[in-house]
């Protein structure tokens, strides 16, 4: 056992911190929270470190990420040719790359041949460094259509049969491209949908009987209304794309998706194209906020030139948009860790949940930079 101590502890981002207060964790679980000094009286013989004005709060999440994409090339060509030795590799670092940085779980919304489900399986056993993993393998794309090349290719008719075959294959989410994207040469376009709305509803249909969540990929409005419609979980991008180009925020869809219970994931890191257009996205998010449209935080690390080992850049975007540092915090945590299935597993550092504790100097409650300055990533390996 070992306790684990800083100025304030971070329990559940939507409510006060308990202040001089500690964590004591064994192995991979917490198995008490409470005051520095009753805790130290409690169990003398446990290790102690005191971190002083530190604070110290749940490991982050972050909503979707691309383990098997290397972001220091073009990844395309590793994932096209199928190069398993040179994906495992990349699967590693970037899992490592996560863990130091204090992400302690992911949800991996593409890659191909089940690799980053092996890479979870390692994880959970210790035998390789890495976060909590939920993964998609490969997303459903008609062919032809954004990612062919993950190997997710399915005629419209045969949906229902590739979402059994990944439960089938212990998948935990399904990942269907409703849009085209950014990084599919001659595929649709970032406003075009792909699939339709009946085949998309016969893929949340069959999800819901196998017991798997649906995350939808929809970059422009047209796609992102079919997601809400078909009864989606989570809205990946939503970037309100119009077709012939432009953005189409369209009220009525915001209140589609705000009504339909889904929550979105709009992933932001530099290099996405509306980056230097910081004004204008932000007041879009402003409108998705005033509908009730709830968000978690993602920044489709691997993609483009989304990092694994940063969501602070992620995370300040929703502090320049006007949310609380506390706001952000809980959608990083808590909030994301109860959307994704794993409330009972992580996301707050309550006894009995999963040991994933974080401590950075400074107070991330007064200022959410201090995120950058981690002082400890628990547990290093998972193992335990
Ligand atoms: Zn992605």
């Amino acid at each position: 056992m070992e306790l684990l101590s800083g100025r304030r502890v971070i329990v559940d981002a939507e409510r006060p911190p308990l202040e001089h207060a500690a964590v004591l964790v064994d192995g991979g679980v917490i198995v008490a929270v409470g005051p520095t000094a009753e805790l130290v009286a409690a169990h003398p013989d446990v290790g102690h470190r005191a971190f002083g004005d530190a604070t110290v709060l749940p490991g982050l999440v972050n909503a979707h990420v691309h383990l098997s994409f290397d972001v220091t090339g073009d990844p395309v060509p590793p994932l096209r040719d199928g190069d398993h030795d040179a994906l495992r590799a990349t699967i590693r670092a970037n899992a490592a790359s996560v863990l130091a940085a204090g992400i302690t779980t992911v949800r991996d919304l593409g890659d191909r041949d089940g690799l980053v489900a092996a890479l979870r399986d390692d994880v959970a056993t210790g035998a390789v460094p890495g976060p909590r993993v939920l993964t998609a393998g490969a997303p459903l794309t008609p062919p032809g259509g954004h990612c062919w090349f993950l190997d997710g290719v399915v005629e419209p008719e045969d949906v229902r049969a590739a979402v059994a075959a990944r439960a089938a294959a212990g998948l935990d989410v399904v990942k269907v491209m409703a849009s085209g994207g950014m990084m599919t040469p001659a595929g649709p376009g970032i406003a075009d949908t792909q699939f339709d709305l009946p085949t998309l509803q016969r893929v949340v249909e069959a999800a819901r009987e196998v017991g798997l969540p649906v995350a939808v990929h929809a970059h422009g409005t047209a796609s992102i209304a079919m997601a809400a419609r078909a009864g989606a979980d989570t809205i990946e991008h939503a970037g309100w794309y119009a077709p012939g180009g432009g953005r189409d925020p369209d009220d009525a869809v915001a209140e589609l998706v705000a009504a339909s219970g889904a929550v979105t994931v709009p992933t932001k890191f530099r290099g996405w194209p509306e980056w230097p257009d910081r004004a204008e996205a932000r007041e879009r998010q402003r409108w998705a906020d005033a509908h009730g449209i709830p968000v978690l935080v993602g920044n489709d690390a691997g993609a483009g030139q989304g990092r694994f080992d940063d969501l602070h850049e992620a995370m300040t975007w929703y502090v320049e948009v006007g949310w609380t540092p506390a706001q952000v915090l809980a959608a990083a945590t808590c909030r994301s860790a109860d959307r994704l299935g794993l409330g009972d597993v992580t996301g707050r550092l309550v006894p009995g949940l999963a040991a994933d504790v974080i401590v950075v100097d400074g107070d991330p409650l007064a200022d959410i930079s201090a995120l950058r300055s981690l002082r400890l990533v628990h547990p290093a390996d998972r193992r335990g």
